[in-house]
């Protein structure tokens, strides 16, 4: 029984489920009861705390006074008093205990304890100390993140926002004060340049953030600032209704992806007008992508073949020329090589091919890129080359076979079944060669010009084609309706700076595919060297005949068309060596106008010629061809007579004679006629050329002369008939 009439039994039974700590102390302030909570708080047992003074229990001797000097004034002041104290448990911590305490007293009224009822309140401190120490933590957060961060409330009222929101926003910093509305401190950017608007008005902008902003739904949203500076707003809904923002500047970002943008754009560009096949294929060889050309090479739209396998669209051959190269670069090399294939839009084409692999960030080839040039025009105008080169260089063919060589070469190349050359003049089209069997074009066959597609070739002096001459304008045209010609190329030939006709290719089939700029060129390579070659033919006849002519002027006489002095001597020589070979007898008889001066003088020198030329005439057509004429002066001429005895020469000279006699000049009166004088000799065994016999029969001209003239004298000198004996072959020229 304690001092205050109650049992511990009492006190245990009223106590012992107490959360809070009860300790009671008697009046001489030893405590006389303590619960099990008080026992746990402080750490020691009842026993060890039952009749001590609490001084073991503060951690202060202050706190252990102050609530001592509450005991005296009990008496008189209120029945309880608040307690703030540091205790000290029996392990050595301290901590803050709150309380009450009050006295108790007995039937008489009479002070008999004190009863404390602690509790034990450090959690609760260092939960504030948590609170404050996390509250500081997530400003030093938020100021150290390159974010800008703002928080507003269910009213869009500011309540926080890091240094480097306002940095983010410059212009607006100013109105970023706590409690400002969202609304003014955007118009307050706006008045101030802090957005680029993007052609908006500000009300317009204004509204279309705020609506942004009062989205419900989390929303990122790319804001571009004034100078080009962008924004990242992530705006997110707090569970109180407040609004939390971060900004993340992605300025860089954006100028990455508008150059990325840019760079993929000028790739495509590069892609589509490189006149080259650009794709880039899987290792399972799927499509990635490809250019233009190249899915027009593959007769397709680029989407219908992305995802594809290549091997669905290639032939066989194909495939089989390609794969290795394509294996090998799967492998990792880089693969160069030409081929000549057949592309599934039904073009075969010689193509420069590269394969180059593309690897992964493991060094793993995971695709590989395909660039691929036409070559295909550089392998025709190699092929031409060598072609016209091997045919123009032969030593075997003629101008004629050249040209037809080529026409041949031209219509292999084109596909085409006839080639030929035409000369034109004025309207009349005329086949000079022509390869490939046809009637209508045998050399020699001469068209209309305008009759034919050769027409517009002259008219434009350009290269002409026709492709499908019965589905086009062409079905009218003349040379459709006789030929029908559905395919044709055609280009001027000029020859030394001027037009000489058309080469031209056609044929009775349609074209597979027109023809190209390319075509056009390659023809031109063919009318070139035709033309080089129909102009050095030209070349050579030219040549040829002034050579011709060369030796006329060499070898006649320019007034009177006959031989002239060195030639008939030349030639007459020539006749009398044959005659001493052959045993022959041989004459020659010399001829002189009878007054001839006297023409001159009266009728003038023109006359004089006049009558030279007639004589000359008159002589070698009354000779014939029984023997050589030659003029050996003024208006002297020579016979020479091979197979003639002296008594033939002497009627063969009667007849000239007699011809000349024949011969009239114009508007005369003083002479009527004209005649010649002519002494006959013949040749001698002694005589190696004609000079022995021509000055023998010179000497019976004159004596003819002498006798009255016109007449003739022959020169007897020997009075015998002699054949003439040959002499040995090596001397005998048979040049002529
Ligand atoms: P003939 O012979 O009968 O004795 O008398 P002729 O008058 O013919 O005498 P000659 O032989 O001396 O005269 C020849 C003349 O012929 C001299 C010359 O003026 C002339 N003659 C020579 N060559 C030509 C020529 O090419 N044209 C012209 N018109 N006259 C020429
Ligand atoms: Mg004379
Ligand atoms: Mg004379």
């Amino acid at each position: 029984m304690l001092d205050f009439g109650v049992s511990t039994a009492t006190l245990t039974a009223l106590f012992s489920e107490f959360e809070d700590a009860v300790f009671i102390t008697d009046t001489d302030r030893k405590f006389i009861y303590v619960n099990a909570a008080g026992e746990s708080m402080f750490g020691y047992s009842a026993d060890e705390i039952i009749g001590r003074d609490p001084m073991f229990l503060y951690a202060s001797k202050e706190d252990y006074e102050t609530v001592g000097s509450w005991r005296e004034k009990a008496g008189e002041a209120a029945a309880s008093d608040r307690l703030r104290m540091r205790g000290k448990r029996k392990n050595g911590e301290t901590f803050t205990v709150d309380g009450t305490s009050g006295p108790m007293r007995d039937e008489n009224g009479e002070i008999a304890a004190f009863v404390y009822v602690l509790r034990d309140v450090s959690w609760r401190r260092n939960l504030e100390r948590e609170k404050a120490s996390a509250h500081e933590q997530l400003e030093v957060a938020l100021e150290s993140l390159s974010e800008g961060f703002a928080y507003f409330d269910a009213d869009d009222r500011l309540i926080l926002c890091n240094q480097r929101y306002k940095e983010i926003y410059p212009k607006s910093a100013p109105a970023m004060v706590q409690g400002a509305h969202f609304r003014d401190i955007l118009r307050y950017g706006l008045e101030h340049g802090e957005y680029n608007t993007g052609g908006l008005s500000d009300e317009e902008w204004l509204d279309a953030r705020l609506a942004a902003h009062n989205d419900p739904k989390p929303h990122p949203v790319e804001q571009e600032l004034d100078g080009g500076r962008w924004l990242l707003v992530n705006e997110r809904r707090t569970k109180d209704g407040g609004i939390a923002g971060v900004r993340t500047d992605i300025t860089a970002m954006k100028q990455a992806e508008a150059r990325l943008k840019q760079a993929e754009l000028r790739l495509r560009i590069l892609n589509d007008s490189l006149p080259c096949y650009i794709a880039e294929l899987a290792r399972d060889r799927t499509y990635r992508t490809i250019n233009e050309l190249g899915a027009s090479w593959l007769g397709r739209t680029r989407v219908e073949l992305i995802g594809r396998k290549a091997s669905d669209f290639m032939s066989e051959n194909f495939l089989k020329t390609v794969l290795p190269y394509y294996e090998a670069a799967c492998a990792g090399e880089v693969q160069r090589f030409t081929a000549r294939l057949d592309y599934p839009d039904g073009v075969t084409r010689d193509v420069d091919l590269c394969y180059t692999p593309d690897f992964d960030k493991n060094g793993e080839v995971e695709a590989i890129f395909v660039f691929a040039t036409d070559i295909t025009h550089l392998k025709t105008v190699e092929r031409v080359l060598q072609g016209l080169y091997r045919i123009t260089s032969s030593r075997q063919l003629d101008a004629r076979q050249k040209i037809e060589a080529v026409l041949k070469l031209g219509s292999e190349v084109f596909g085409l079944q006839n080639g030929l050359v035409a000369a034109i003049e004025g309207n009349v089209h005329k086949i000079a060669h022509s390869v490939g069997g046809s009637r209508n074009f045998e050399p020699g066959v001469t068209r209309e010009l305008s009759t034919t597609y050769c027409r517009e070739v002259v008219e434009t002096g350009r290269p002409v084609t026709v492709e499908f001459g019965g589905d086009s304008d062409y079905s009218l045209h003349m040379n459709y309706e006789d030929l029908g010609r559905e395919s044709y190329i055609g280009a001027p030939l000029v020859v030394d700076g001027e037009t000489y006709g058309t080469l031209c290719f056609c044929s009775d089939g349609p074209r597979t595919k027109p023809f190209s700029d390319a075509d056009k060129e390659i023809l031109r390579l063919f009318s070139d060297w035709i033309a080089h070659e129909i102009g050095r033919e030209r070349d050579f006849r030219q040549l040829q005949e002034a050579q011709a002519e060369l030796q006329r002027l060499a070898t006649t006489d320019d007034l009177t068309g006959v031989l002239n002095r060195r030639e008939f001597i030349r030639r007459a020589d020539k006749e009398l060596a044959r005659a001493r070979h052959l045993g022959r007898p041989f004459a020659v008889a010399v001829l002189d106008v009878d007054h001839f001066k006297q023409i001159n003088d009266t009728l003038g020198h023109a006359a004089g010629d006049y009558a030279l030329k007639d004589i000359a005439r008159a002589l070698s057509g009354e000779l014939g061809s029984n023997g050589l004429l030659g003029r050996i002066g003024g208006e002297e001429f020579c016979v020479a007579l091979p197979n003639c005895t002296l008594q033939e020469a002497e009627e063969v000279a009667e007849r000239l004679r007699k011809a000349v006699m024949t011969c009239q000049l114009p508007e005369s009166d003083v002479c009527a006629a004209l005649s010649i004088s002519i002494g006959v000799a013949k040749a001698l065994e002694s005589d190696n050329c004609i000079a022995g016999a021509m000055s023998r029969a010179d000497t019976a001209l004159y004596q003819a002369k002498r006798q009255g003239r016109n007449r003739v004298v022959v020169a007897h000198s020997d009075n015998v008939e002699t054949l003439l004996k040959p002499l040995p072959a090596k001397n005998i020229n048979w040049g002529e």
